[in-house]
């Protein structure tokens, strides 16, 4: 068994590329949810993929190369200043934080369940007709 595994509590465990942010989850993560927006196209490079957790389920364990950007009034997402790895999705007004799903380490046991904001999809890729959809 992994040291994180045997570590009461958590659930997962996630890094940027580089190592500067980690994090635990301690609580329940949501299946994964698409979003085609342009917001995460241009944040991610290409769509985001996010899980979420309860706020209180989060838990940083290495902050240094953190940094919040306030990418709207109702939402600041976090990245890695070192390596710029974009892990999170915090509505502030919002219980619970989106986690972006590729920084978490496998087996994540979870999967894509719908795809949002497909209306605002970029040009250049398919949507995959296999995953349910929802226009905004
Ligand atoms: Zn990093
Ligand atoms: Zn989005």
């Amino acid at each position: 068994m992994h040291a994180e595994s045997s570590k009461s509590g958590v659930r997962a465990t996630g890094s940027c590329l580089c190592g500067a942010v980690r994090y635990e989850v301690t609580g329940a993560l949501r299946d994964v949810v698409d979003c085609h927006c342009a917001m995460c196209r241009k944040t991610h490079g290409h769509i985001g993929a996010y899980t979420a957790t309860p706020k209180n389920s989060l838990r940083l364990t290495e902050t240094r190369g953190l940094r919040w950007y306030r990418s709207s009034a109702d939402a600041r997402r976090g990245f890695c200043s070192e390596c710029g790895g974009s892990l999170f999705f915090d509505p502030l007004q919002k219980d619970y934080v989106a986690i972006a799903a590729g920084t978490l380490d496998p087996p994540t046991g979870l999967k894509t369940v719908v795809q949002i904001h497909v209306n605002s999809a970029g040009d250049y890729y398919r949507i995959d007709e296999s995953i349910r959809q929802r226009p905004d």
